[in-house]
């Protein structure tokens, strides 16, 4: 903090206007006490309601889910208000408390849910039929169809929810436990003649360092702290992967990948094709990394190597500045979505200060029941920043196309997510691009992009094969310390195109990444290549049929919640996402940024 100086300061968030008083608030209470009245009764409503589906019950059981609908509106809107206070002011323990009622609601509101799964699975097809597609729940009817699909895939209710209460204890705890050895782990870090103790989190910023020396400290020093929890990390890898292959060969689920494409509502062929579209970047992944040796003056390329800041900028934006850029690069290319984002700034839905108290990372969140939106980020006049609130902004437009539909059609698959928000992150960083004639800043840009997509196309890719291997061996047993090691040597070499020297690996990354111990999303890597590929998908449309997209844009943004990744695809754009092409457009788009690049290079050469 503290580098935003030079710029004036940057705007605070209006939460009044929604519930006035922060956590004290009275309004904001009484919302808190009808959600709770409104949970136990919407238990008792479903005892007695009529168990078969029928003409005569059809009405009273449309009444009910659209009930559960409007309750979960609220219920969202309960957390989102707590998450944006907790963010703007950690030390909030009325807050914090809040969140813990909050969490029970969420598990009662569960509860319901399985009541509701155990329901669709028991009716006759032809009148499931009937009840989603009339008229009153037909915008539902994907999410609902899905619910009766993946009940009738899992066990009975009365063992799915042992399985789900067990697991709090048993499955979940592993990855508590990983947290809390996260958390506490402290490293010596010296730096200019100071030594000083390190979180991880400090750590891995020090990996962004232009400075090799510090980067390769940092990389020692994550690999030594790991070193000494290894055993512990990967008994809590086996066991939670263990939890997970007992339930799926009781759901009679094959692979542990059933799990993670149902989550993202998407085929295993469609990951293939992305994946076998990486692969086609080698060439110029190699090139990329090629020149960027040159560049850095290194001979071996190794892990902490990959996020080296290469050219430079001095240039600093005021929020205001910050804003119109966005508003105005928008405006070009979809009005409705300008005039949004002007909406959203000039109603202050962004927390923007740059102050001490406040949590760390961005997120948007949106308040269902009231239909709005807020931002939260620390803006601090870098580019960085810029892009930042551009990919925030752009989350808080997707909801906003999605605020008058009801709560089960408005959700959306992981892959799809991120649309909106990368898609305006694409938009920022070209305009910039475009706009600078400095090598320095140029160099800088191309850099960015391409860091980005050797990430995501390798760093991503090495954690989706480790999983694979992984998986395969922990069905047949325990899988050593040693083993994993090993495992992830294998799959770095293959995901990194041969790029990182024979010195360069992180065996222990598998203990040092803390999404493979995820247990709420399994396989929580792909996703981000998906989402990044198709956010570029879209973008490639959208330049080349200009303003005429933003049609096409809105009507795949609001329906990203009726539809599977490949239907939606195929929907709003006419690809067909099982095929290699349209991911093999969205590769090439970012690699068409080596070939300046590697000339930028030769001329600072
Ligand atoms: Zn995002």
């Amino acid at each position: 903090m503290g580098s935003s100086d030079s710029i004036p300061k940057s705007p605070t968030w209006d939460l009044d206007s929604v519930f006035p008083g922060g956590s004290d608030s009275v309004e904001y209470a009484e919302f808190r006490n009808q959600i709770k009245n409104d949970l136990n009764s919407a238990v008792e409503q479903f005892k007695n309601l009529p168990e078969k589906l029928d003409d005569s019950s059809r009405p009273a059981w449309i009444g009910y889910i659209n009930k559960l609908q409007e309750l979960s509106d609220r219920l969202s809107q309960a957390h989102a208000f707590v998450e944006c206070l907790v963010s703007a002011d950690v030390n909030d323990t009325k807050a914090r408390q809040i969140f813990g009622e909050i969490d029970v609601f969420n598990s009662e509101f569960e509860k319901i849910k399985v009541l509701m799964e155990s329901f669709a699975k028991n009716q006759p097809d032809d009148q499931w039929e009937k009840l989603v597609t009339g008229d009153e729940l037909k915008d539902c009817r994907f999410y609902l169809n899905e619910m009766r699909r993946i009940a009738a895939m899992k066990m009975e209710p009365e063992f799915e929810a042992l399985a789900a209460e067990l697991a709090v204890n048993g499955y979940h705890a592993w990855n508590r436990l990983y947290d809390k050895m996260y958390g506490d782990l402290r490293v010596e870090f010296t730096e200019n003649g100071k030594t000083e103790k390190l979180s991880v989190g400090q750590l891995a910023n020090k990996m962004i360092s232009p400075d090799r020396d510090i980067r390769k400290q940092a990389f020692e020093k994550l690999e030594g702290a790991w070193e000494t929890r290894a055993t512990e990390a990967s008994m809590a890898l086996n066991y939670q992967a263990g939890f997970r292959l007992s339930l799926y060969e009781r759901r009679k689920w094959d692979s542990p990948l059933t799990e993670p494409l149902l989550m993202s509502r998407t085929k295993k062929e469609t990951l293939d094709a992305m994946w076998s579209a990486v692969a086609k970047a080698e060439p110029k992944i190699k090139q990329y990394i090629d020149a960027k040796k040159k560049l850095l003056g290194i001979k071996n390329y190794r892990w902490y190597d990959q996020s080296a800041p290469v050219g430079a900028s001095g240039k600093k934006y005021s929020f205001e500045e910050a804003s119109d850029l966005i508003v105005g690069n928008i405006a070009a290319f979809n009005k409705d979505q300008a005039d949004f984002t002007r909406m959203a700034l000039d109603k202050r839905w962004v927390e923007a200060e740059d102050r001490s108290g406040k949590g760390g990372g961005a997120f948007c969140t949106s308040f269902r029941a009231a239909k709005q939106s807020r931002v939260m980020m620390t803006f601090s006049g870098t580019f960085d920043s810029l892009s930042t609130l551009a990919h925030e902004l752009g989350h808080a437009y997707h909801q906003w196309l999605r605020r008058d539909m009801p709560y089960f059609a408005a959700g959306s698959p992981m892959t799809l997510s991120e649309t909106a928000s990368i898609f305006n992150e694409f938009l920022i960083t070209d305009s910039e691009l475009n706009k600078t004639d400095n090598p320095d800043e140029k160099l800088m840009f191309l850099d960015m992009n391409l860091q980005n997509a050797a990430n995501l196309f390798c760093n991503l890719h090495s954690r989706f094969i480790f999983d694979n291997a992984f998986y395969a061996e922990r069905k047949k047993g325990l899988v050593s310390r040693e083993r994993l090691d090993e495992l992830m040597i294998e799959a770095q070499k293959k995901a990194f195109m041969g790029t990182l020297a024979d010195d360069g690996y992180h065996p222990l990354f598998w203990a040092s990444k803390l999404h493979f111990f995820l247990t709420d999303v399994p396989f929580y890597n792909y996703p981000y290549t998906f989402g990044y590929l198709f956010a570029g998908g879209v973008y490639n449309r959208a330049k080349e049929e200009g303003p005429s997209f933003a049609d096409k844009y809105i009507k795949l943004l609001s329906g990203t919640g009726r539809g599977t990744s490949e239907q939606i695809a195929m929907e709003h754009m006419g690809v067909d996402l099982t095929e290699e092409d349209f991911w093999l457009e969205s590769v090439n788009r970012v690699m068409s940024d080596v070939e300046p690049f590697v000339k930028l290079v030769g001329d600072a050469k």
